[in-house]
């Protein structure tokens, strides 16, 4: 494994427009520059560099076309009043690409080198962090095979490769809860497989409900265990919380949910503020049962691009739910300004959750 490599920087001699903080959208601008660093078996990772942003040119038998050997990150650096730049828990993303790595045979990367590609990567495009309330700059880094061969192993190359988007306000007229429909046809993982891994086939096994959703006029699908469809899983891709008699209870890790970063930063704040909360496993019976007996006072998703998702109305078996008349809780708020104040650097940060880049 590389330790301390020097990092190449080839500056773009062409500097794109910027589009207005207003228009920013979720990913669809990127930065000027990204990172690439290469792996080969007799070489281990080696050659980091940071290019122009660009094309990758890939042989079309590339093992990442064919059988997915691919994984990605996603997370937010956030530029404060006092125009400081701030990391959320990066390391915590390092080390579940190195999760997800494992389990899809891709080799580690080493948690320093890829801090040290971040950290050095913002600075480089520095300038492309919008300043405007709400927004600021996605960086998604992801790992592809690279090796051109079509038996099924895994790969002896593979490419890290990390862009950058400025994204906009989630919110734009204050946090609003979705609507949200319960699949109990499609799954979205089971336990045994890469559910907890972040890895693209994930996601492509899940537009098919997605789309279902959409056209019943639902913004998101709360999937349910791949084998009974019975017991709660996450919302599209978020982590969900339930606020049931005054517990905040959360589906336990059981190796089809992805251990999302906001999840367990929750969690922290909710024990922080002696909120009893418990991760364990709820059936959607239970929780619709909760709802019709009042005893279900909150519903929300966490991930990094919304943060919180209220949740104001379920569907399951063409029964409609409405929760907290639709209508942001109490505890939802909180959360989403605590959270939001920590990353942004406007209210302290007890966890030292923060990690300063400049
Ligand atoms: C990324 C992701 C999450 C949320 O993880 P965060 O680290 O909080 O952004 C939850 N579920 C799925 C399926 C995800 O891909």
């Amino acid at each position: 494994m590389v330790q301390s490599l020097k990092i190449e920087i080839e500056r773009s001699t062409a500097k794109k427009e910027k589009p207005p903080q207003d228009q920013l959208g979720f990913g669809i601008h990127f930065t000027d520059h990204m990172f690439i660093i290469d792996y080969a078996e007799d070489k281990g990772w080696h050659q980091p560099r940071i290019v122009p942003y660009q094309p990758i040119v890939l042989d079309p038998a590339a093992k990442v076309f064919h059988y997915g050997q691919t994984i990605f990150e996603g997370l937010k650096a956030y530029r404060t009043e006092n125009g400081r730049i701030l990391l959320f828990r990066p390391r915590k993303n390092i080390q579940r690409l190195n999760r997800s790595n494992e389990r899809l045979s891709v080799p580690q990367l080493e948690e320093g080198i890829a801090l040290d590609a971040l950290q050095q990567l913002i600075t480089v495009d520095e300038d492309w962090i919008p300043t405007e309330p709400g927004t600021s700059l996605y960086i998604r880094p992801f790992v592809i095979a690279t090796q051109p061969a079509l038996g099924v192993s895994p790969s002896t190359h593979y490419q890290f490769i990390i862009i950058m988007s400025p994204v906009g306000a989630y919110y734009t007229e204050g946090v609003n809860p979705v609507k949200i429909f319960v699949e109990s046809e499609y799954v979205r993982a089971v336990t045994g497989g890469v559910g907890e891994a972040k890895t693209a086939g994930n996601y492509a096994a899940g537009l098919k409900a997605q789309e279902g959703a959409k056209d019943k006029g639902y913004s998101q699908v709360l999937w349910l265990d791949g084998v009974h469809r019975k017991y709660i899983e996450e919302v599209g891709s978020m982590n969900v919380f339930f606020k049931i008699n005054g517990t905040v209870h959360t589906p336990a890790l059981n190796g089809s949910i992805l251990a999302g970063i906001t999840r367990d930063s929750i969690i922290q704040l909710l024990k922080h503020w002696n909120i009893p909360v418990e991760e364990r496993i709820i059936s959607i019976e239970e929780l619709y049962e909760a709802g019709k007996n009042g005893s279900l006072e909150e519903a929300f998703g966490t991930g990094t691009a919304a943060v919180i998702s209220p949740i104001g109305e379920l569907n399951w078996r063409a029964e409609k739910l409405v929760i907290r008349d639709g209508q942001t809780g109490e505890l939802s708020r909180k959360l989403y300004e605590t959270l939001t104040g920590i990353q942004t650097g406007t209210i302290p940060d007890p966890f030292d959750w923060m990690v300063e880049v400049r």
